[in-house]
Protein backbone atom coordinates (compact mmCIF):
# COMPACT_ATOMS: atom_id res chain seq x y z
CA UNK A 1 0.00 0.00 0.00
CA UNK A 2 1.29 3.15 -0.53
CA UNK A 3 0.25 7.09 0.81
CA UNK A 4 2.48 9.77 -0.37
CA UNK A 5 2.19 13.40 -0.67
CA UNK A 6 4.26 15.30 -3.45
CA UNK A 7 4.65 19.39 -2.76
CA UNK A 8 3.48 21.19 -5.69
CA UNK A 9 4.13 24.68 -4.28
CA UNK A 10 5.22 25.64 -0.72
CA UNK A 11 4.84 29.75 -1.03
CA UNK A 12 2.29 32.11 -0.40
CA UNK A 13 0.28 35.00 -1.70
CA UNK A 14 2.37 34.82 -5.32
CA UNK A 15 4.99 32.69 -7.58
CA UNK A 16 8.72 33.27 -6.81
CA UNK A 17 11.29 31.75 -8.23
CA UNK A 18 11.51 29.64 -5.45
CA UNK A 19 8.60 28.82 -4.13
CA UNK A 20 5.42 28.70 -6.17
CA UNK A 21 1.71 28.98 -4.61
CA UNK A 22 -0.30 25.71 -2.56
CA UNK A 23 -1.10 22.90 -4.46
CA UNK A 24 -0.44 19.45 -3.45
CA UNK A 25 -0.76 15.85 -5.25
CA UNK A 26 -1.84 13.04 -2.82
CA UNK A 27 -1.54 9.41 -3.77
CA UNK A 28 -3.55 7.40 -1.03
CA UNK A 29 -4.00 3.95 -2.19
CA UNK A 30 -3.66 4.85 -5.92
CA UNK A 31 -6.41 7.33 -5.33
CA UNK A 32 -4.98 10.18 -7.06
CA UNK A 33 -5.89 13.51 -5.51
CA UNK A 34 -4.94 17.20 -5.95
CA UNK A 35 -5.41 19.35 -3.01
CA UNK A 36 -5.60 23.17 -4.17
CA UNK A 37 -4.40 24.45 -7.61
CA UNK A 38 -2.58 27.47 -7.64
CA UNK A 39 -1.30 29.28 -10.60
CA UNK A 40 1.43 27.22 -12.36
CA UNK A 41 0.20 23.65 -10.80
CA UNK A 42 -0.27 22.37 -14.39
CA UNK A 43 3.63 22.93 -14.38
CA UNK A 44 4.83 21.16 -11.26
CA UNK A 45 2.70 18.37 -11.85
CA UNK A 46 5.12 18.18 -15.05
CA UNK A 47 7.91 18.84 -13.70
CA UNK A 48 7.68 16.59 -10.90
CA UNK A 49 6.80 13.64 -13.51
CA UNK A 50 2.91 13.51 -12.22
CA UNK A 51 0.33 11.96 -14.75
CA UNK A 52 -2.52 14.95 -14.14
CA UNK A 53 -4.69 12.82 -16.08
CA UNK A 54 -5.01 10.36 -13.07
CA UNK A 55 -6.23 12.75 -10.52
CA UNK A 56 -9.99 12.17 -9.75
CA UNK A 57 -10.96 14.72 -7.33
CA UNK A 58 -9.75 18.42 -6.83
CA UNK A 59 -9.76 20.05 -3.17
CA UNK A 60 -9.54 23.66 -2.97
CA UNK A 61 -9.64 25.37 0.52
CA UNK A 62 -10.55 28.71 -0.13
CA UNK A 63 -11.27 31.29 -2.92
CA UNK A 64 -7.86 33.36 -2.38
CA UNK A 65 -5.92 33.24 -5.74
CA UNK A 66 -3.26 31.53 -4.73
CA UNK A 67 -4.98 28.78 -3.97
CA UNK A 68 -6.96 27.93 -6.92
CA UNK A 69 -5.93 30.46 -9.98
CA UNK A 70 -4.50 27.65 -11.73
CA UNK A 71 -7.63 25.33 -12.37
CA UNK A 72 -8.51 26.94 -15.52
CA UNK A 73 -5.78 26.13 -17.09
CA UNK A 74 -5.64 22.68 -15.90
CA UNK A 75 -9.00 21.70 -17.13
CA UNK A 76 -8.17 23.55 -20.72
CA UNK A 77 -5.04 21.29 -20.53
CA UNK A 78 -6.67 18.08 -19.43
CA UNK A 79 -9.60 19.12 -22.33
CA UNK A 80 -6.69 19.74 -25.19
CA UNK A 81 -5.02 16.36 -24.16
CA UNK A 82 -8.05 14.42 -24.63
CA UNK A 83 -9.71 14.07 -21.36
CA UNK A 84 -12.38 11.53 -21.26
CA UNK A 85 -12.42 10.75 -17.74
CA UNK A 86 -15.03 12.64 -15.17
CA UNK A 87 -13.20 15.32 -12.66
CA UNK A 88 -14.88 16.00 -9.43
CA UNK A 89 -14.07 19.64 -7.71
CA UNK A 90 -14.72 19.79 -3.96
CA UNK A 91 -14.69 23.97 -3.31
CA UNK A 92 -17.11 26.73 -1.75
CA UNK A 93 -20.05 27.58 -3.55
CA UNK A 94 -18.76 30.08 -6.16
CA UNK A 95 -16.24 28.16 -7.38
CA UNK A 96 -18.57 26.88 -10.05
CA UNK A 97 -19.93 30.29 -10.84
CA UNK A 98 -16.43 31.60 -11.12
CA UNK A 99 -14.73 29.02 -13.63
CA UNK A 100 -17.59 27.66 -15.93
CA UNK A 101 -17.89 31.58 -17.53
CA UNK A 102 -14.06 31.43 -17.76
CA UNK A 103 -14.25 28.26 -20.19
CA UNK A 104 -17.60 29.18 -21.94
CA UNK A 105 -16.96 32.69 -23.15
CA UNK A 106 -13.80 30.52 -24.56
CA UNK A 107 -15.90 28.45 -26.58
CA UNK A 108 -14.79 25.89 -24.71
CA UNK A 109 -16.34 22.31 -23.94
CA UNK A 110 -14.80 19.95 -22.23
CA UNK A 111 -14.29 16.32 -23.48
CA UNK A 112 -15.32 14.98 -19.63
CA UNK A 113 -17.56 15.73 -16.96
CA UNK A 114 -16.85 18.08 -14.28
CA UNK A 115 -18.63 17.67 -10.94
CA UNK A 116 -18.63 20.64 -8.77
CA UNK A 117 -19.66 19.71 -5.42
CA UNK A 118 -20.25 22.50 -2.35
CA UNK A 119 -18.08 22.46 0.83
CA UNK A 120 -19.88 23.05 4.07
CA UNK A 121 -17.72 25.41 5.20
CA UNK A 122 -19.32 25.78 8.84
CA UNK A 123 -19.22 22.09 9.98
CA UNK A 124 -16.86 18.79 9.82
CA UNK A 125 -17.78 16.75 6.58
CA UNK A 126 -17.42 13.44 5.47
CA UNK A 127 -16.97 14.46 1.61
CA UNK A 128 -15.46 11.57 -0.20
CA UNK A 129 -15.12 7.15 0.81
CA UNK A 130 -14.73 4.08 -0.90
CA UNK A 131 -13.60 1.09 0.72
CA UNK A 132 -10.24 1.85 1.83
CA UNK A 133 -9.76 5.73 1.78
CA UNK A 134 -12.44 8.27 3.62
CA UNK A 135 -11.73 12.22 3.38
CA UNK A 136 -13.29 15.02 5.76
CA UNK A 137 -13.72 18.98 5.38
CA UNK A 138 -13.81 20.82 8.50
CA UNK A 139 -13.42 24.64 9.06
CA UNK A 140 -10.18 26.79 9.28
CA UNK A 141 -10.40 30.67 10.94
CA UNK A 142 -9.38 32.66 7.82
CA UNK A 143 -10.14 36.03 6.32
CA UNK A 144 -12.70 34.48 4.27
CA UNK A 145 -14.19 31.16 4.94
CA UNK A 146 -11.78 28.29 4.33
CA UNK A 147 -11.55 24.48 4.40
CA UNK A 148 -9.01 21.67 6.21
CA UNK A 149 -8.74 18.41 4.75
CA UNK A 150 -8.08 14.84 6.55
CA UNK A 151 -7.12 12.24 4.10
CA UNK A 152 -7.66 8.74 5.93
CA UNK A 153 -7.13 5.40 5.80
CA UNK A 154 -10.13 3.15 6.84
CA UNK A 155 -9.21 1.08 9.95
CA UNK A 156 -6.79 -1.70 7.77
CA UNK A 157 -7.81 -5.65 7.42
CA UNK A 158 -5.82 -7.79 10.00
CA UNK A 159 -3.14 -10.04 8.11
CA UNK A 160 -3.51 -13.92 9.01
CA UNK A 161 0.01 -15.35 10.59
CA UNK A 162 0.34 -18.32 8.13
CA UNK A 163 2.36 -20.10 10.95
CA UNK A 164 -0.21 -20.11 13.56
CA UNK A 165 -3.61 -21.98 10.90
CA UNK A 166 -1.46 -24.69 9.54
CA UNK A 167 -3.42 -27.09 12.23
CA UNK A 168 -6.49 -25.66 11.13
CA UNK A 169 -9.11 -26.19 8.33
CA UNK A 170 -10.26 -23.36 7.71
CA UNK A 171 -12.84 -22.11 5.19
CA UNK A 172 -13.44 -18.71 3.70
CA UNK A 173 -15.62 -17.35 6.00
CA UNK A 174 -13.40 -18.42 9.05
CA UNK A 175 -11.03 -16.01 6.91
CA UNK A 176 -13.22 -12.97 6.97
CA UNK A 177 -14.07 -13.17 9.65
CA UNK A 178 -10.67 -13.18 11.62
CA UNK A 179 -9.88 -10.10 8.88
CA UNK A 180 -12.52 -8.35 10.72
CA UNK A 181 -10.85 -9.02 14.16
CA UNK A 182 -13.70 -11.51 15.08
CA UNK A 183 -13.50 -14.80 16.98
CA UNK A 184 -14.11 -18.28 15.23
CA UNK A 185 -15.82 -21.28 16.19
CA UNK A 186 -14.28 -24.51 14.43
CA UNK A 187 -16.65 -27.87 13.14
CA UNK A 188 -15.19 -29.10 15.99
CA UNK A 189 -17.13 -26.63 18.13
CA UNK A 190 -13.39 -25.36 19.25
CA UNK A 191 -13.03 -21.15 19.21
CA UNK A 192 -10.18 -19.39 18.00
CA UNK A 193 -9.24 -16.13 19.07
CA UNK A 194 -8.28 -13.91 16.22
CA UNK A 195 -5.61 -12.33 17.85
CA UNK A 196 -3.85 -15.80 18.24
CA UNK A 197 -4.13 -16.11 14.27
CA UNK A 198 -3.51 -13.32 13.05
CA UNK A 199 -0.66 -9.90 13.01
CA UNK A 200 -1.38 -7.11 15.22
CA UNK A 201 -3.15 -4.29 13.22
CA UNK A 202 -1.15 -1.68 11.61
CA UNK A 203 -1.91 1.59 12.21
CA UNK A 204 -4.05 3.41 9.44
CA UNK A 205 -2.69 6.70 8.32
CA UNK A 206 -3.90 10.11 7.66
CA UNK A 207 -2.80 13.16 6.03
CA UNK A 208 -4.11 16.88 7.41
CA UNK A 209 -4.21 19.71 5.01
CA UNK A 210 -4.40 23.12 6.92
CA UNK A 211 -3.95 26.11 5.03
CA UNK A 212 -4.60 28.92 5.35
CA UNK A 213 -5.81 29.55 8.82
CA UNK A 214 -4.47 31.73 12.01
CA UNK A 215 -3.88 29.59 15.31
CA UNK A 216 -6.97 27.52 15.58
CA UNK A 217 -7.42 24.78 18.62
CA UNK A 218 -10.70 24.05 17.20
CA UNK A 219 -9.00 22.55 14.43
CA UNK A 220 -7.24 19.73 16.79
CA UNK A 221 -10.05 17.24 17.07
CA UNK A 222 -10.48 16.89 13.64
CA UNK A 223 -6.88 16.08 12.58
CA UNK A 224 -6.26 14.01 15.85
CA UNK A 225 -3.64 11.77 15.93
CA UNK A 226 -2.63 12.35 12.01
CA UNK A 227 0.41 10.53 10.94
CA UNK A 228 1.34 14.01 9.04
CA UNK A 229 -0.12 17.57 9.61
CA UNK A 230 1.09 20.13 6.74
CA UNK A 231 0.05 23.27 8.66
CA UNK A 232 1.00 27.14 7.20
CA UNK A 233 3.70 28.89 9.22
CA UNK A 234 3.29 31.98 6.27
CA UNK A 235 4.96 33.63 9.45
CA UNK A 236 8.27 33.74 11.90
CA UNK A 237 7.38 34.50 15.46
CA UNK A 238 8.86 37.97 15.06
CA UNK A 239 6.42 38.79 12.40
CA UNK A 240 2.93 37.52 14.97
CA UNK A 241 1.53 41.10 14.19
CA UNK A 242 1.25 40.43 10.71
CA UNK A 243 0.18 37.12 11.00
CA UNK A 244 -2.36 38.39 13.30
CA UNK A 245 -3.63 41.24 10.47
CA UNK A 246 -3.81 38.80 8.13
CA UNK A 247 -5.35 35.85 9.75
CA UNK A 248 -2.11 33.49 9.12
CA UNK A 249 -0.01 31.18 11.39
CA UNK A 250 3.20 31.86 12.73
CA UNK A 251 5.92 28.54 13.00
CA UNK A 252 4.77 28.92 16.65
CA UNK A 253 1.04 28.58 16.13
CA UNK A 254 2.27 26.09 13.92
CA UNK A 255 4.21 23.80 16.05
CA UNK A 256 1.55 24.20 18.92
CA UNK A 257 -1.24 23.06 16.76
CA UNK A 258 0.97 19.85 16.25
CA UNK A 259 0.90 19.17 19.89
CA UNK A 260 -2.14 20.10 21.12
CA UNK A 261 -3.63 17.72 17.96
CA UNK A 262 -0.55 14.78 18.99
CA UNK A 263 0.15 14.58 15.15
CA UNK A 264 3.26 12.56 14.49
CA UNK A 265 5.05 15.10 12.03
CA UNK A 266 4.79 18.38 11.57
CA UNK A 267 5.55 20.06 7.83
CA UNK A 268 5.02 23.75 7.52
CA UNK A 269 4.41 25.69 4.35
CA UNK A 270 2.71 28.48 2.34
CA UNK A 271 5.83 30.20 3.19
CA UNK A 272 6.01 33.99 2.66
CA UNK A 273 8.25 35.30 -0.20
CA UNK A 274 9.81 37.63 2.27
CA UNK A 275 12.41 34.47 4.27
CA UNK A 276 15.31 33.78 2.02
CA UNK A 277 15.91 30.69 3.92
CA UNK A 278 14.13 28.10 5.99
CA UNK A 279 16.84 28.21 8.55
CA UNK A 280 14.82 30.50 10.90
CA UNK A 281 11.37 28.87 10.13
CA UNK A 282 13.24 25.39 11.05
CA UNK A 283 14.42 26.26 14.51
CA UNK A 284 11.70 28.32 15.51
CA UNK A 285 9.72 24.80 15.00
CA UNK A 286 11.87 22.52 16.51
CA UNK A 287 12.09 24.31 19.70
CA UNK A 288 8.77 23.36 20.20
CA UNK A 289 8.12 20.24 18.40
CA UNK A 290 11.29 18.02 17.05
CA UNK A 291 9.42 16.17 14.41
CA UNK A 292 9.38 19.34 12.06
CA UNK A 293 10.19 19.96 8.26
CA UNK A 294 9.59 23.08 6.17
CA UNK A 295 8.36 22.49 3.10
CA UNK A 296 10.12 22.77 -0.32
CA UNK A 297 8.52 22.60 -4.19
CA UNK A 298 8.96 18.70 -5.56
CA UNK A 299 9.44 17.46 -1.62
CA UNK A 300 7.92 14.07 -1.33
CA UNK A 301 6.38 13.16 2.05
CA UNK A 302 6.18 8.93 2.12
CA UNK A 303 3.26 8.20 4.72
CA UNK A 304 4.22 4.82 5.11
CA UNK A 305 7.93 5.74 6.46
CA UNK A 306 6.89 8.29 9.31
ZN1 LIG B 1 -5.88 32.64 1.99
Amino acid sequence: MNFSVTILGSGAALPTKNRMPSAQYVNCNNRHFLIDCAEGTQLQLRKYKINFQKISHVFISHLHGDHYFGLVGLLSTMNLLGREKELTIFGPSELEELINPMLQFGGSRLSFTVYFVRLNMTDEATIYEDEIVEVHSFPMDHKIPTCGFLIQEKPKLLKINPQKITEYDLKIEHFKALQNAQDIILETGEICKYQELTFPRQKALSYAYCSDTKKSLAISKNISGATVLYHEATFLIKDQKRANLTTHSTTKDAAEIAIDAKVQKLVVGHISSRYKTNEEHLKELKQIFSNSEVAEDGMCIDLTKV
